[in-house]
């Protein structure tokens, strides 16, 4: 199972991410993603979330 990543440094907290798989990313206290279930959607839904982050904080995990 491929797990997303967010890079805290990257982010830029736009939270397109949530908008397309609010359950798989949320916004935390400073206003960055972070990944809460990694099985919150399927693996097309989350690489969409991968491809719309407009600047490409999120990668898929090295397993
Ligand atoms: S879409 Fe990208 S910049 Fe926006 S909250 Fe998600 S990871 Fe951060």
């Amino acid at each position: 199972m491929k797990k997303p990543v967010v890079d805290r440094n990257i982010c830029e907290g736009y939270a397109v991410c949530v908008g397309i798989a609010p359950d798989v990313f949320e916004m935390d206290k400073e206003n960055k993603s972070v990944v809460k279930n990694p099985q919150g959607a399927d693996e097309q839904t989350i690489q969409d979330a991968i491809n719309g982050c407009p600047v490409q904080a999120i990668s898929w995990a090295k397993e």
